[in-house]
């Protein structure tokens, strides 16, 4: 009944490198046609038999047809799920309409009123105001963490804590967390860890083989790598919590993937690697220029050996992929001249596409709308941070043209630079 065959490419051919796994998992040839590349499917219903389905399919997908309402499921999210579940190395995947529709969704099953979350400090805005807000007032008890010293998170972790979650490197400071530290803290403690590997990408970083339960990821982001899909999804190690979330959490949701972009975003995912091998090769290029520079007053990226967890990054990710956080002198001098003399880089929120990114996170205002740190985690961000920094989200152009563009905007702003 299904176009697609039922074993994934990650369990028939377990010897594939990630590279193959990107351009062949999940997708077969048609065997119709003989297209060898996947076709949109619109349907939002399909035709089973008799006693196949009931008048509610909330639950049946899965088990004896494989799909029967686009909302549960349907032919292009399957195949991005089979090929996000070959690169991770997980039991499922379970795709959604956003990032945050995944992490909520995620966050949701695992959470029950009064029940305990350690957080991260630093993490997404948009998490950071699910976790801190919503989750708060439906009953959860939630304590910041950071994920970065593992005292903290042990200080952090009480006998109601089931979930420790993570984002790695985090956005927008770019700690980078150890994982396989963390596994063991939340076996110690009976809890799930769930870690957000949006900077890394499955390309760069695979939590689940460091002993993570759930990997989370915006496909917005890297997978997509055009900037022109939304889409999110959980991986896990445990199939039978993956059905659950698929079954219960997914399909009441209603966060579906629509059939378009889970297309899309499958097509990005086969370039996944090479593009984060020239992220990251042009980020470092950018990234020693911005430290050679005296108006420059601090870079933190995890290809360069002064970050602070320089070991960890080169132990836990193939590549430092392409984010770079920075300081100036005059940050509002820095910031007026962007406009007039970046030719390249555009001001926007959101990473990993084609393109270049620059944006300004100021500390007052992420503390006010959504960080809410207590005065130690506070003092731990501003040791970076300051009172704010710009983001680099850096593309796939040359890197020359970046740092000149860089170059430009400095000299603007910072007529005596000292040299
Ligand atoms: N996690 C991280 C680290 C992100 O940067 C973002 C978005 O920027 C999200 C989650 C949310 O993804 P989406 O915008 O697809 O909901």
């Amino acid at each position: 009944m299904s176009p697609i065959s039922d074993d994934s490419a990650s369990s028939k051919k377990p010897h594939w490198g990630p590279r193959t796994l990107a351009v062949h998992a999940g997708v077969e040839a048609d065997p119709i046609t003989g297209a060898v590349g996947p076709s949109i499917q619109t349907a939002v219903t399909f035709a089973s038999r008799y006693g196949d389905i009931g008048f509610s399919a909330a639950g049946t997908v899965g088990d004896k047809v494989p799909f029967a309402y686009a909302r549960e499921g349907h032919p292009n999210a399957q195949q991005l799920e089979r090929r996000l579940s070959a690169l991770e190395g997980g039991a499922d995947a379970v795709a959604f309409a956003s990032g945050i529709g995944a992490i909520s969704g995620l966050l949701l099953m695992l959470l029950n009123p009064g029940d305990h979350l350690v957080v991260s400090d630093i993490t997404y805005a948009g998490t950071a105001e699910f976790v801190r807000g919503f989750l708060r007032q439906k009953g959860v008890k939630v304590t910041l963490a950071d994920m970065t010293d593992l005292a903290d998170v042990r200080a952090a972790i009480t006998p109601r804590t089931k979930v420790i979650y993570a984002e790695s490197p985090c956005n927008p400071v770019l700690k980078i967390v150890d994982i396989a530290a963390l596994t063991e803290i939340a076996r110690a403690s009976h809890a799930s860890l769930v870690v957000d590997s949006t900077f890394a990408s499955p390309a760069l970083c695979q939590p689940l083989q460091l002993g993570a339960d759930f990997v989370v990821h915006p496909l917005t982001k890297y997978c997509c790598g055009h900037g022109d899909a939304v889409g999110g999804a959980v991986i896990g190690r445990d199939a039978s919590q993956m059905k659950h979330l698929r079954n219960e959490i997914g399909t009441h949701l209603g966060a579906m993937l629509s059939p378009f972009n889970a297309w899309l975003i499958l097509r990005g995912l086969e370039t996944l690697a090479i593009r984060m091998e020239a992220y990251s090769k042009s980020a470092l290029i950018v990234a020693q220029f911005l430290e050679s520079q005296s108006a420059v007053t601090s870079v933190r990226y995890p290809g360069l050996a002064s970050h602070p967890q320089y070991e960890l990054a080169c132990r836990q990710m193939l590549l430092p992929s392409g984010m770079i956080a920075f300081t100036v002198r005059d940050m509002h001098g820095f910031g007026r001249t962007l406009e007039s003399h970046l030719k390249v880089f555009l001001y926007a929120a959101s990473l990993g596409l084609s393109r270049s990114l620059i944006l300004h996170c100021d500390t007052a205002d992420l503390q006010r709308t959504t960080f809410q740190l207590d005065a130690e985690h506070l003092r731990r961000y501003r040791e970076f941070a300051g009172e704010g920094f710009f983001r680099l989200s850096i593309g796939l152009e040359d890197p020359q043209d970046l740092c000149r563009d860089l170059d430009a905007a400095l000299r603007a702003s910072h007529p005596t630079r000292g040299e």
